[in-house]
């Protein structure tokens, strides 16, 4: 099995208008099938800019991606977005549901897109939410959850098609301590449970201290 992620010489830079910026400045990282892995580094130092890289979400970039085995630079649109749906899973800051449809039609239709029928989907989504406690709030829509549920359908959602690899980026940024504790807790042991790999930005260190092992981001290289 390929590793999830290999990057290597990755660099980034943002122009305006005379200035640029080089944000990364020549990253090394290599995530292991199920491995978790913390991306710590404060505010500013380029943790979204590197998973919206890894997350094939952004283009502009030089170095290699590899996600999953398959070289970044040789995929044209179709096969990155074919890469995101059948690979990865993503976490925000912001949990990004779509507020017309209720916390299982969320987790669903991931799955619905990528082909599973509604039956096996339906299952899924169940045990996925069920397992993070939320099996009473399955006809909820986002604005009738906590800040914390909400978070744990966007987890629920992104590990319905069961990626190799999530991809975090200050997933309980938005949340108070003991919430943010407890859901970082429940959405390792789901991760975990699910053999999957994560990168996880956070400027916390006590949360990085969690996972199996932390990389700083600092001047634009991993330390
Ligand atoms: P972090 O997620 O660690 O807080 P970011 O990756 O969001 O950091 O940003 C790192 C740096 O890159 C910041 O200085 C930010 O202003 C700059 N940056 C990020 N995205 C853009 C963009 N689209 N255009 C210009 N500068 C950007
Ligand atoms: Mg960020």
């Amino acid at each position: 099995m390929s590793d999830p992620i290999v990057v290597t010489g990755l660099r980034r830079a943002f122009t305006q208008g005379s200035r640029t910026i080089e944000v990364l400045r020549g990253i090394d990282l290599t995530v292991r099938a199920g491995e978790i892995v913390a991306l710590l580094g404060p505010s500013g130092s380029g943790k979204s800019t590197l998973l919206q890289a890894v997350g094939l979400l952004e283009g502009g970039f030089e170095g290699s991606i590899r996600i999953a085995g398959q070289e970044a630079a040789t995929l044209d649109d179709d096969g990155r977005t074919r890469i995101r749906r059948e690979a990865l899973g993503f976490v925000y800051q912001f949990h990004h549901l779509l507020p017309d449809f209720t916390a299982e039609e969320n987790v669903l239709l991931p799955q619905i897109i990528r082909g599973a029928g509604s039956d096996a989907a339906m299952a899924r989504a169940r045990s996925l939410l069920g397992a993070l406690g939320l099996g009473e709030r399955l006809e909820h829509r986002p604005a009738q959850l906590s800040g914390g549920e909400q978070q744990q359908v966007a987890v629920a959602r992104a590990l319905a098609n069961r990626p190799a690899l999530v991809l975090a980026d200050e997933p309980t940024g938005n949340l108070d301590e003991t919430t943010a504790d407890r859901v970082l807790a429940e959405f390792l042991r789901l991760v975990r449970g699910e053999g999957a790999a994560a990168l996880v930005a956070t400027h916390n260190e006590r949360l990085a201290g969690r996972m199996d092992r932390v990389v700083r981001l600092q001047e634009g290289l991993l330390a």
